[in-house]
């Protein structure tokens, strides 16, 4: 097949990029090289079946493929909060015109959407079920208020015009090619700690997260579009939780840092709890991780490594 990955250039896109060239199929990767790299695909260049396209998914694009995974949009708060209306227009109008091109070419299409449609949720672990609890006029807002949108379209597309949509909700996501400045907890801590410098915690770090190492999620994406008759959402992340601070001290155990931990104030709207209910993707993709959160830092940590030799 012919696949379109946007944000292929990114973190989790270049590794699905990588994933299906493997699989033998022709991979288009647009991206507009906001928080991705061209480091991230060099390596797929020489591809015969690899194609390249600077491109930013706000403006239309007329292409010819079988299947689009939408990847394209910043995901770490401080990107995404660069520049907020390119990041609301990023979901917004850069989903209209993927899913114009999925109904044009009558392609499959896969939005990568997010934990963050729950907001700080009230019901722990979140099931898909759960409408959330996201503040419309945050910081995160542009953020978690475009994905709720995408999702949204995804849907109306699907009952006004028939597109054949899938829909992920990914949970935070880790592992090699993540921007090392991208201020994601994952990649501070361990830059922190590897440069030996304070490793800054946000509030009391009694908020909690569940880490999902990305050749897990990866597979569970690849699931996901290959399943006939369910089009989600559906949970894709780690249920291992784990405190910040919990987090942190991990991180300098693996590491052997002597950095120390410091308190800096907990952003707006940082959501408190998160935990991913996957039994849905359980019953419907039999699919759950497989990589331990220990096995998985330590893969991070070493490519973190490499990048400062
Ligand atoms: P990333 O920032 O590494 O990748 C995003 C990619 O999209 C980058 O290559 C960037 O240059 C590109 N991009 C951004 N805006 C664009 C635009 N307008 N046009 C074309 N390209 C554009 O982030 P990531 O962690 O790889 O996340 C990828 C996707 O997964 C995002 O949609 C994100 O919301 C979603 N997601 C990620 C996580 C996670 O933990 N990593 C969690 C939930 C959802
Ligand atoms: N965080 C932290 N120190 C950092 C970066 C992040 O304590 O240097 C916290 C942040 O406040 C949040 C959690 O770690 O509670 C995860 O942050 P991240 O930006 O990775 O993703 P989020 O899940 O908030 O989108």
């Amino acid at each position: 097949m012919r696949i379109l990955v946007t944000g292929g250039a990114g973190f989790i896109g270049s590794h699905l990029c990588e994933r299906l060239l493997g699989e033998g199929h022709e991979v288009v990767c647009l991206d507009n090289f906001f928080t991705g790299t061209k480091n991230n695909i060099s390596h797929l260049l020489d591809n015969h079946s690899f194609e390249l396209i600077r491109h930013d998914i706000t403006e239309p694009i007329l292409l010819e493929v079988d299947r689009i995974y939408n990847f394209a949009c910043p995901a770490s708060p401080v990107h995404y909060q660069y520049n907020p209306v390119k990041t609301v227009k990023t979901s917004v109008m850069g989903t209209i015109n993927m899913l114009g091109m999925a109904k044009r070419v009558r392609a499959r299409i896969l939005q990568a959407s997010t934990s963050e449609v729950y907001g700080d949720p009230q019901i722990h672990p979140q099931t898909e079920d759960y409408w959330g609890n996201v503040n419309p006029i945050g910081i995160r807002s542009c953020y978690d208020e475009g994905k709720r949108v995408a999702e949204t379209l995804m849907m109306d597309y699907h009952r006004q015009n028939g597109v054949d949509v899938r829909i992920i909700r990914i949970f935070n996501t880790y592992g090699p090619k993540m921007a090392e400045n991208d201020g994601r907890v994952v990649s501070n801590f361990i830059t922190q700690a590897l440069r030996g410098e304070d490793i800054t915690v946000y509030g009391e770090g009694n908020q909690t997260r569940s880490f999902c190492y990305v050749s897990d999620l990866v597979e569970g994406i690849v699931r996901m579009m290959g399943c006939e008759n369910f089009i989600g959402p559906v949970n894709l992340g780690n249920p291992t939780e784990t405190t910040i601070l919990e987090f942190a001290e991990k991180i300098i155990n693996l590491t052997g840092s002597s950095s120390k931990i410091i308190f800096k104030p907990l952003p707006a709207d940082d959501p408190k709890q998160r935990q991913p209910d996957i039994s849905l993707a359980g019953e419907k993709l039999a699919w759950e991780p497989v990589v331990s959160v220990e096995e998985g830092l330590k893969k991070t940590i070493d490519y973190f490594s490499s990048l400062m030799v």
